[in-house]
């Protein structure tokens, strides 16, 4: 099961480049990142990387949509305060 977050960025468009998905201006652009669980072959501990994982800037909705194509859930919402 793969872990996705969210993440406010407090910045527009106009900084970071449309968004990703739909490729139109965003107000406020999200930042999804994408993990994996994986077991450590030296340990045999169970970790999370972001080997092969999606890394995406762009509309909340948009965001959320990828993440229900690949069968996941929003894990995780972070909120920048400044
Ligand atoms: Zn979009």
């Amino acid at each position: 099961m793969n872990r996705y977050k969210l993440e406010r960025t407090n910045r527009s468009s106009a900084y970071l480049g449309n968004c990703e998905v739909c490729g139109k201006f965003c107000s406020e652009v999200y930042h999804l990142t994408e993990s994996r669980k994986y077991i450590r072959v030296d340990t045999g501990e169970e970790s999370w990387t972001y080997a092969g994982c999606i890394d995406l800037y762009g509309h909340e909705e948009c965001l959320k949509k990828v993440i229900k194509e690949r069968g996941g859930k929003v894990d995780e919402v972070i909120q920048k305060n400044m």
